[in-house]
């Protein structure tokens, strides 16, 4: 069973398939690890692809899916072998390969990581490339020097995947955490996860000034557009802002006022193409650093049929943290 998103003549479609492995073995033919995947997720970008709201997959047919984690079926790749517990992040899949929103993936032994020891496959798809996104932004800000005595740090698009995330970390690292979202109706959640203080997301989603009051040591950033220029331009000298996302827009609309007179650093970080020793240390970190409570707080378990419509519903900004998709449900 598999998500199956086709793009021909009669247009857009998004179903429920049963597949065989010679499909597999054909569309997914690079693969030289065979993935039995007991469950997925879905992230904004995998919301993207199911509605083709924007051009995420650029291979039709495609199977969505850009996380999976399950057991190794069959390997060609001499460090994989039956009975392995692995996960995939991205590198493309569920854009240009077969992904994982399916019972069964083909996929490259250079894209798996290892399930961590204490971390089940749910958990590890609780979170997803969303947390694993924030763990590299907590990762980006620690590397640049950011400690919880210099200050507050804000998180946006707080009440999503990647906020909810970095906000646990974060707090369990010690910061005083500000969220920012447009559902104060979330607060006790956001508090829940270790948010001291909640801010209404319209108070920076506007065109602000270039410099604004110095206010955090650092910001992991989801949002994008006049977000992240006005959390530039809020952000203490030296202090360092981590940038993911795009949850309000692609643009950027700054200045370079917040870096050439605050020296602001400004951090793009990227899940996709992350090497592998990078992503081996954000899995570490998850599973040592995320109080499983928390993770069971942020995430829902819905099964694969559901996932089409859920897809709508990410886009939309309405599900609250993380949903885990169990393929076999
Ligand atoms: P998500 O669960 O849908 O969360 C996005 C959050 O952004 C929403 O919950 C909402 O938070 C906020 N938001 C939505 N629309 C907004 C708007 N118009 N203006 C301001 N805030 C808005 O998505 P996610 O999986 O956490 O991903 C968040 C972003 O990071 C996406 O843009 C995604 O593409 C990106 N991302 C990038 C990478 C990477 O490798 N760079 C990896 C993962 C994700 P509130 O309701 O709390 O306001």
């Amino acid at each position: 069973r598999s998500l199956y998103l086709e793009n021909d003549a009669p247009g857009f479609r998004a179903t429920l398939r049963e597949l065989d492995d010679a499909a597999l073995a054909e569309h997914a033919a690079d693969g030289n690890v065979v993935v039995r995947i007991s469950h997925s997720t879905l992230n904004f970008k995998d919301g993207l692809a199911i509605t083709n709201r924007s051009p995420v997959v650029r291979k039709w047919p495609m199977v969505p899916g850009i996380d999976g984690a399950g057991i190794v079926e069959s390997s060609e790749d001499p460090r994989w072998k039956a009975g392995d517990a692995v996960i995939l992040n991205g590198w493309g899949v569920g854009e240009t390969h077969w992904g994982c929103l399916a019972q069964k993936a083909r996929l490259k032994g250079d894209w798996l990581v290892r399930l961590p020891e204490g971390l089940s496959a749910a958990q590890a798809m609780a979170i997803g490339t969303a947390g694993y996104t924030a763990m590299l932004c907590a990762m980006a800000l620690e590397r640049e020097g950011v400690r919880p005595e210099q200050g507050e740090v804000l998180v946006t698009g707080a009440a999503g995947g990647v906020g909810s995330v970095a906000i646990s970390i974060l707090a369990a690292r010690g910061f005083k955490v500000v969220a920012s979202t447009g559902r104060l109706e979330e607060a006790d959640y956001l508090k829940s996860l270790g948010a001291a203080d909640i801010v209404d997301r319209k108070t920076l989603s506007e065109p602000g000034k270039p410099l604004q009051r110095e206010r955090w040591a650092g910001v992991v950033d989801a949002v994008g557009s006049h977000t992240l220029a006005n959390a530039c331009a809020q952000t203490r000298y030296r202090g360092t802002v981590a940038a993911c996302g795009l949850a309000q827009g692609m643009d950027f609309p700054s200045s370079v006022a917040p870096f050439i007179l605050r020296g602001v650093r400004l951090i793009g970080v990227d899940s996709v193409m992350c090497p592998r020793a990078e992503r081996e240390t954000a899995w570490a970190n998850l599973a040592r650093e995320l109080d499983r409570d928390r993770l069971a707080a942020i995430s829902t378990t819905i099964g694969l049929a559901d996932a089409i419509a859920a897809a709508g519903e990410v886009l939309a900004g309405k599900v609250r943290g993380r949903l885990v998709v169990d393929v076999d449900r």
